[in-house]
């Protein structure tokens, strides 16, 4: 049995729903941030953390039951975690396999770290836009200031 299918054995199969797995140790708690996830739906979750993974070190992994998660939502997760895998599970078996896909820019998934940016005025609405400039390393410019995002502040401005 390999260390993949160890540390997926140690959460319980479940019937329906989204497996995310190779999240980078200790991060699945904002990933529950960037799915909105904050305990009042009803579906269960299960997360399990700080599991040994060769690619990683350590590794976070996120249950979802019935809950299929859309390639939109999915897309955010690449300000924590670009390399996740993401399966999506129908009747115990896994019907979709799905990557993050980043594009040149991140439309209305957080707002500009930067309080005197023209998109966080009250006056402007405008869409919040953050150019990829890099995807290994991440890097995220604001469209409208130019100002480089610190990734760790962005997760607390997501929309
Ligand atoms: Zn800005």
């Amino acid at each position: 049995m390999s260390a993949d299918e160890q540390s997926m054995r140690r959460v319980t199969a479940i019937r329906n729903g989204t497996v995310i797995d190779h999240i980078p140790g200790g991060l699945v708690l904002q990933a529950l941030q960037i799915f909105n996830i904050d305990g009042r739906q009803s579906n269960p979750i299960s997360l399990v953390m700080n599991v040994p993974s060769r690619k990683l070190g350590t590794k976070d992994i996120l249950k979802i039951e019935d809950r299929e998660l859309t390639q939109d939502e999915l897309d955010r997760l690449a300000l924590i975690a670009p390399m996740a895998s993401v399966s999506i599970i129908r009747n115990y078996s896994v019907a979709e396999k799905l990557t993050i896909q980043l594009s040149d820019e991140m439309i209305n998934v957080a707002h500009c770290v930067y309080s005197n940016c023209i998109s966080n005025s009250v006056r402007e609405p405008l869409p919040h836009r953050l150019k990829v400039l890099s995807t290994k390393p991440l890097i995220l410019q604001c469209h409208y200031c130019g100002r480089n995002q610190n990734l760790e502040r962005l997760i607390g401005n997501l929309l």
